[in-house]
């Protein structure tokens, strides 16, 4: 049994997810958590309900899904894994924070334990996602899909009745629309869990969403 626990944060609502299961092993996906109180509320999350943190995950390298990283690390020694083409953006959160946000961040942000291509798989507990590279918000962007549950972090990709936006670096909107074509493949009850806003289902977006076709 599968429970995905969405906490809203930061200055433009991020979504960050904390997945378990049965084991009580969990992945955290994007941790954008940037006031105290919410990095706080992620900690006690996992440590009230007795979790083992297995991975830190980022659907991507902008700094609104990744501000809390440093709290993650520190807590339970996890560093992030994301594809390498977001490595530049990675590398230099600090700079996005004041340039997006114009905040002056002093946090010590900790470097990738691992690099995600398309195809690979992070396993948890009794599941497994499977990483799948979708560039166009970024270039380094990737969703996670857990096919026995059939459910998906669609990052900035894909959201409930819009698309990620592709004027920022690395942004490509002839990518966006490959790697949203790719994403309509997956079966219509697939349960979508976006980086920003509502819950979806694909067969929703495909009726739905102006931005998708099979
Ligand atoms: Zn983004």
């Amino acid at each position: 049994m599968i429970h995905i626990e969405r906490f809203q944060v930061n200055m433009i609502s991020e979504n960050c997810y904390v997945v378990s299961d049965e084991t009580k092993e969990c992945v955290i996906i994007d941790c954008g958590a940037y006031y105290e109180e919410e990095r706080q509320a992620i900690v006690d999350y996992i440590r009230q309900n007795e979790l083992t943190s297995k991975h830190l995950l980022a659907t991507h390298g902008h700094v609104d899904h990744n501000f809390g990283n440093d709290t993650i690390y520190h807590e339970f020694q996890l560093r992030p894994e994301y594809n390498n083409r977001d490595e530049e953006l990675m590398k230099d959160l600090k700079g996005q924070a004041k340039m997006l946000f114009n905040l002056d961040i002093n946090n010590e942000y900790p470097a990738a334990a691992n690099y995600l291509d398309d195809g690979d798989s992070v396993k948890f507990g009794n599941h497994e996602f499977r990483v799948i590279t979708t560039p166009g918000h970024s270039a380094g962007g990737v969703c996670y899909y857990c096919k026995e549950e059939n459910i998906l972090f669609s990052g900035d990709t894909l959201f409930r009745g819009s698309i990620g936006r592709t004027d920022f670096i690395g942004g490509n909107q002839f990518l966006i629309i490959q790697s949203l074509r790719q994403l309509g493949q997956l079966p219509d009850e697939t349960r979508i869990f976006p980086g920003h806003g509502q819950q979806t289902t694909m067969g929703n977006e495909l009726a739905t969403n102006p931005y998708m076709d099979r």
